[in-house]
């Protein structure tokens, strides 16, 4: 069953064309600087078939037609129909409350969609209009929402709450929602797989540690916390976010600089951080060589950034009355051995000891836990495509049985 997987952002469109059976990927590219200048196409197909070029986008609409004439193209065919598309998975950031699963998109899921703009504006607009150009260029293929949210809808109210006027709360549904669900539902799915603990009560962190960074609690399958909240800005620092701060210096920046909310807003999503504490860069390869070569700046960024880390999962293993397996993902998760050392260490009072040779692997699933840790330790690299065509396919299922 092809799948084909849309990631649409405000001025880029990435897509992959995936076999759900055998996992393999038939196509993949992006559409870059879509209504700016010197926009790109980039594609590549598993025959090793190559195109970068300059193309004229305007809308995501054009991106979408360049796509599929693409994946048509006579010359290098990658399907021959657009019959061959079993159904397109969009990745859709903030589900808001009105999202626990993946869904088969209608005219009111777009409606609430686009309720959720109050809190991502620029995601959920790109990626509403991803779903609409495609069901005009694919008119009967089944366009799928899955949602970045979704899998942390199962919190508690006393996780997902936050302790300011309930009217909030009421009126204009601010709370927890939590990120990156996609990712941490495939790599907990994949941990259930490899332990040998039971699924029933089986306690997991999962640490999704990107340029984007969160962690999530899970219980028994179940997601019972989540370290993002409102908007992707609360947990841990990351790249250039400042995660959860003291919420008075926010009101204390505004007035220092007598800046605008959406000047602060910048300050604190773009300019903060590891970037804002090293002065260096938001790109951990980068601050840690500089770590390396005695940036004093640059080792305060990355203890931070573990330090932090090592307190929101020491809480989660509170609230889970224990742990069984800590899971590492994404593109610091997967490769640095250093976060992943020092975090692990600051973790070793549940008996958790990791291998330090079996930790230099980067890249690659692997259990870094020793035989005789209490605690497992699996790094797990994340797919968020893969987890999108494979939700999109479970939706499908399910919507096939309600038709019988
Ligand atoms: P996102 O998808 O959130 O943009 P990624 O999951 O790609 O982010 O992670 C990007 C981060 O991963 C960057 O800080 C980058 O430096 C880090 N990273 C990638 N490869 C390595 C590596 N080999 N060693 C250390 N850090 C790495």
């Amino acid at each position: 069953m092809l799948i084909l997987v849309i990631n649409s952002g405000s001025s880029s469109l990435k897509y992959q064309l995936i076999d759900c059976e055998d996992r393999s990927v038939h196509a993949k590219g992006m559409c870059e600087r879509i209504g700016i200048d010197d926009p790109i196409f980039k594609h590549e197909d598993a025959n090793g078939y190559k195109i970068k070029e300059p193309r004229e986008m305007k809308t995501h609409g054009d991106a979408v037609r360049i796509m599929l004439e693409t994946l048509l193209d006579p010359e290098h065919p990658v399907i021959g129909s657009l019959d061959e598309i079993a159904a397109v998975g969009h990745r859709v950031v903030h589900g808001g409350p009105y999202f626990s699963e993946s869904v088969l998109i209608t005219d009111e899921h777009k409606e609430a969609i686009r309720m959720c703009y109050e809190w991502c504006p620029l995601h959920n607009r790109a990626n509403l209009a991803g779903i609409e150009v495609c069901e005009e260029a694919m008119p009967g293929i089944p366009q799928v929402g899955v949602f970045d949210t979704a899998f942390h809808q199962t919190m508690p109210p006393e996780a997902y709450m936050y302790g300011i006027p309930y009217n909030y709360y009421e009126e204009n549904a601010i709370r927890r929602y939590g990120f990156h669900g996609t990712s941490h539902e495939f790599v907990s799915r994949r941990a259930a797989e490899m332990t040998k603990h039971d699924p029933e009560t089986y306690r997991l962190i999962t640490c999704h540690l990107g340029n984007g960074a969160s962690f999530c609690a899970i219980k028994g399958g179940k997601v019972i916390d989540t370290s993002m909240g409102l908007t992707p800005l609360e947990g841990i620092m990351m790249g250039t976010r400042c995660g959860s701060i003291d919420p008075a210096i926010v009101l204390a920046i505004g007035r220092l600089g007598n800046f605008t909310p959406d000047q602060v807003d910048d300050i604190l999503n773009k300019e903060s951080g590891v970037l804002g504490i090293s002065g260096v860069s938001s790109d951990f390869r980068d601050v840690q060589d500089a770590a390396e070569a005695g940036n004093e700046r640059a080792q305060l960024a990355i203890k931070m950034f573990c330090y932090q880390a090592v307190k929101i999962m020491g809480s989660y293993i509170a609230a889970l009355g224990g742990i069984d397996t800590i899971v590492f993902t994404a593109g610091i998760g997967e490769n640095d051995d250093i976060v992943r050392k020092y975090i692990c260490d600051g973790i070793s009072y549940r008996g958790l000891v990791i291998d330090d040779e079996l930790n230099k692997i980067r890249g690659k699933e692997i259990v870094l836990s020793t035989e005789e840790s209490a605690v497992e330790v699996f790094v797990i690299p994340t797919n968020e495509e893969l987890s999108i065509a494979l939700q999109t396919a479970e939706v499908l299922e399910i919507e096939k049985c309600s038709h019988l």
